[in-house]
């Protein structure tokens, strides 16, 4: 919400600004390009069709996710390593709100037949099967209401560097 607000104040400034400069063209083109161009990446990355890949080396490629509220999230996890789920497997666990997520990723542990997901919480919005190198799966869940919400892989030892946020907005 906060950058919406920023990218509606910065167009409403390059308005106000092009009407007081409309016979000075060459200084106002710079600001206009440039702004222009961070507005049209916020929208680019408000989708409600994710793609997430998961690494070899413990890690996702998004740190951060932004999905519009009240609509169907599609979300593709791709494992993109080449390491075998035993050893090396991924998956995307998207958590309630005021979730431990160090609690949680402890009793995920025991759950190895359930995808590392405690086969009775109610801590978990979402989440994908566990896969691993050169496979990929996808799941598709309503987006939560506005908010912030974490999300991990919660094989064992890697929601510490596994992890991120989907902010719905
Ligand atoms: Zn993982």
């Amino acid at each position: 919400m906060k950058k919406l607000a920023l990218s509606l104040m910065a167009c409403a400034m390059i308005l106000s600004c092009q009407k007081e400069t409309k016979t000075e063209t060459v200084e106002t083109t710079a600001p206009e390009v440039t702004t222009v161009e961070t507005t049209t990446e916020d929208v680019a990355n408000v989708s409600n069709t994710v793609t997430i890949e998961g690494h070899d080396n413990m890690t996702f490629n998004l740190k951060e996710i932004r999905v519009k509220a009240g609509e169907p999230v599609t979300l593709t996890l791709k494992h993109v390593g080449s390491l075998p789920e035993a050893s090396m497997g991924h998956n995307w666990v998207l958590l309630k709100p005021g979730t431990d997520v160090a609690d949680f990723a402890v009793e995920a542990m025991n759950f190895k037949d359930n995808n590392y997901v405690p086969s009775e919480t109610d801590k978990v919005i979402a989440h994908t099967e566990v896969i691993g190198g050169g496979e990929e799966t996808t799941i598709t869940f309503d987006a939560p209401e506005a908010g912030t919400y974490d999300f991990i892989c919660s094989f064992p030892g890697h929601y510490g560097s596994m992890k991120g946020q989907l902010i719905v907005e």
